[in-house]
């Protein structure tokens, strides 16, 4: 059987190699090979060379193949969960390593079991056109480090589904459990079809200025989504970009507090709030304003924070140091503004490990960093409002849209509101909650191109039409 300790010695640099360090402890765990723009050019010849016999054995058989893959993560999941929790921090239980392990599974699972029929556009006199799919080729993925192993199927399971090989780049503070989930899935898939390189920034820029790909699919904040994009200009792949967002949700009058106040706080601190699509900032009517901030507070205070690997923890550290300065300064100034730490805030900055406490700030200034800019982190900015028309013109201020949410007893109205909101994904009465049938992606800066479902299918894919 698989153990956390046989996973992580089959990805560990025998030597040398880039240091992981554990989120909650700082102690190294293991070294990540660095690979460089030699590497880069192995890997592209060989996914170059093994593509066309991938892409040959049809639907069929590579959902097959995604299935067996499936089954070799359930057997080594408890594993690849340990791992996950060591290296990114998120705890074992809830929503965290043992379901994003599940999750990947899941994943594979659905995107075999996607159907993509052809689509007959035009059929009267004139004549037959039909609408299908072809693999665009070779695609490179490029990933973040808050969900590394299921972020990572999201990019290479469509992919192969339809038929490309893929060469990807996992963040720097993650390799491990990208690594060990490829080293699970390569089991099971033939030799070059899926690769995974490890190394920094400066190699996925080499990525990104590479001839070679026909797709980019990039996740990770909207800075470095510019910055892929404006290197990409010279060879024109297809780009898949989910960035980052700053998520709004809006209470309205007519919710139920004690009801929604579990679902608010996971949808704000799912990953303790590292999570490209977590509610970033919470509108309540001012009628329910004090009693909503309780029940969170309420919630926060039955959520034990510590070490992934702990079997009580529901909340972790941060995956960084560097993200744990980012909300340790954003709360500061949310405070120094006039903002309320109801909950939360004090983090023991001498401690090892970058814990930061659950944090519940009401009544910060409408252009407060915490508000305006992405914390990624677990601290929540609570706003009253009172005129529906105004909290709607506040959430859409942003130049950010990949998420955002409506909470109210009456579903039907809360629909009329989700309407107006500029984003990608409007959930009612819950936050954050994604499907593997479900298309999902950003507005604004938050990128673009779909995942999920069919039309995830279809953007790692190029459109051919065949008329007659
Ligand atoms: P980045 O966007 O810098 O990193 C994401 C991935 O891109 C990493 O694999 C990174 O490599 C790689 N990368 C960095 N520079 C380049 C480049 N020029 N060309 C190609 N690839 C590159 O995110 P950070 O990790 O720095 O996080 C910063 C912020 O991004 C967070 O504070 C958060 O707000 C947001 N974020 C959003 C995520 C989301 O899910 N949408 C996920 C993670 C972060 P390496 O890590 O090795 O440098």
């Amino acid at each position: 059987m698989e153990t956390y300790e046989s996973l992580l010695a089959a990805v560990t640099a025998a030597d040398g190699g880039r240091p992981v360090s554990d989120p909650a402890t700082g102690e190294v765990l293991g070294r990540a090979p660095e690979r460089g723009t030699g590497d880069l050019e192995q890997a592209v010849a060989a996914a170059r060379t093994a593509q066309p016999d991938w892409e040959s054995l049809g639907h069929e058989e590579r959902s097959r193949l995604l299935n067996t893959a499936a089954d070799a993560v359930d057997r080594s999941a408890e594993a690849l969960a340990h791992l996950i929790s060591r290296e990114q921090g998120k705890p074992l239980n809830g929503p965290g390593s043992r379901f994003e392990a599940g999750g990947v599974s899941a994943w594979l699972r659905a995107t075999a079991a996607t159907p993509l029929e052809p689509e007959r556009v035009l059929d009267d006199e004139s004549g037959q056109a039909t609408l299908g799919y072809r693999a665009a080729g070779l695609v490179g993925a490029i990933g973040p480090w808050n969900w590394p192993a299921l972020i990572a199927t999201w990019q290479f399971a469509p992919a192969l589904r339809m038929g490309n090989t893929v060469v990807m780049k996992p963040s720097e503070h993650t390799p491990l459990s990208v690594l060990a989930l490829a080293a699970i899935v390569n089991r099971v898939l033939p030799e070059g079809v899926l690769t995974v390189l490890p190394g920094g920034g400066d190699l996925g820029a080499a990525m990104v200025a590479h001839p070679a790909f026909d797709k980019l699919m990039f996740t990770g904040s909207t800075r470095t989504g510019r910055a892929i994009t404006a290197a990409s200009a010279a060879n024109l792949p297809r780009l898949t970009l989910e960035l980052g967002g700053n998520d709004p949700g809006i209470v309205l009058p007519d919710a139920d507090p004690a009801a929604i106040a579990e679902d608010l706080f996971w949808g704000a601190f799912i990953n303790t709030g590292q999570t490209c699509a977590a509610l970033k900032r919470l509108y309540v009517h001012e009628s329910l304003h004090d009693e909503v901030a309780e029940a969170l507070a309420g919630v926060a205070a039955r959520m034990p924070m510590g070490p992934g690997t702990d079997e009580a923890s529901m909340l972790g550290p941060l995956t960084t140091a560097g993200q744990f300065r980012i909300v340790d300064d954003l709360v500061a100034q949310a405070a120094a503004a006039g903002g309320r730490l109801i909950t939360g805030g004090g983090p023991d900055r001498e401690a090892p490990g970058n814990f930061f406490p659950a944090t519940l700030v009401t009544g910060p200034p409408a252009d407060a960093p915490l508000v305006v800019e992405e914390q990624f982190g677990p601290a929540l900015p609570i706003i009253a409002y009172s005129d529906l028309d105004e909290v709607i013109t506040h959430a859409n201020a942003l130049d950010v849209g990949l998420g955002a949410s409506v909470w109210s007893g009456d579903v039907e109205r809360a629909k009329q509101v989700a309407s107006r909101i500029e984003a990608g994904t409007i959930w009612i009465n819950k936050h954050g909650t994604v499907h593997p049938m479900v298309p999902f992606g950003g507005v604004k800066g938050s990128g673009y191109g779909l995942e999920f479902g069919a039309e995830g299918l279809k953007s790692v894919a190029v459109p051919q039409v065949i008329a007659t």
